[in-house]
């Protein structure tokens, strides 16, 4: 009897630790055609067996940051669940950047066919050279809050704060609707 109470408290344990979480990733795209992109990339997130896409944002034109002369871009945000570890998500979203012909050409903020960036992931944070957690611009960007906002205006980031709160302490007037 003991053991199978035992076996029931390592099963729970186990299921536990293989739980999903929610993931908010940031999509952008300033070349080629970036809602197209956009649009292919969520495909490809909702094909993905190891993540159910729970929300997506409107898309929206931003001005670019970096350097001058590029194009608008196109941004949204996707809400997620998965039991992926952060930095296996990473490299999923990393091989769907490739898939869509990112080019990494050492150009800081540089113009590009698709960014994906992880911003947040429930009850996980970190600082590993491949991956920090939250992103560590989030409460700066209004590209990424205006988004944000629309799916989970009641989003906490820890040491933060509420998104809502965030989103309106940024210059959102450059996000307009992509039409
Ligand atoms: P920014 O992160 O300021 O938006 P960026 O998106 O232009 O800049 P990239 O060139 O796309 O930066 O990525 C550079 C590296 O950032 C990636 O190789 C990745 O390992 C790392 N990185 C660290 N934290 C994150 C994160 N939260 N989401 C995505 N990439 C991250
Ligand atoms: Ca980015
Ligand atoms: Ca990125």
């Amino acid at each position: 009897m003991a053991d199978v109470a035992g076996s029931r408290v390592k099963r729970q344990v186990a299921t536990k630790a293989r739980g999903k979480a929610r993931a908010y990733i940031a999509l952008g795209a300033n070349l080629g055609d970036p809602p197209a992109q956009l649009q292919a990339a969520l495909r490809s997130l909702r094909s993905a067996p190891a993540l159910e896409v729970i929300a997506v944002s409107q898309f929206y034109r931003t001005p670019p940051l970096g350097p001058p002369g590029q194009p608008d871009y196109c941004n949204a945000v996707c809400v997620v669940d998965t039991a992926l570890e952060p930095e296996t998500l990473l490299d999923l979203l990393q091989g769907i950047e490739n898939a869509a012909g990112r080019k990494r050409d050492g150009e800081r903020w540089g113009p590009r066919l698709l960014d994906l960036d992880l911003l947040h992931m429930e009850g996980r944070v970190s600082e590993t050279p491949r991956l920090t957690l939250p992103h560590p611009q989030l409460q700066r960007r209004a590209f990424v809050l205006v988004p944000l906002a629309q799916v989970a205006p009641e989003l906490a980031i820890p040491g933060l704060g509420p998104i809502a709160t965030l989103a309106a302490a940024v210059d959102r007037s450059g996000v307009v609707p992509w039409h």
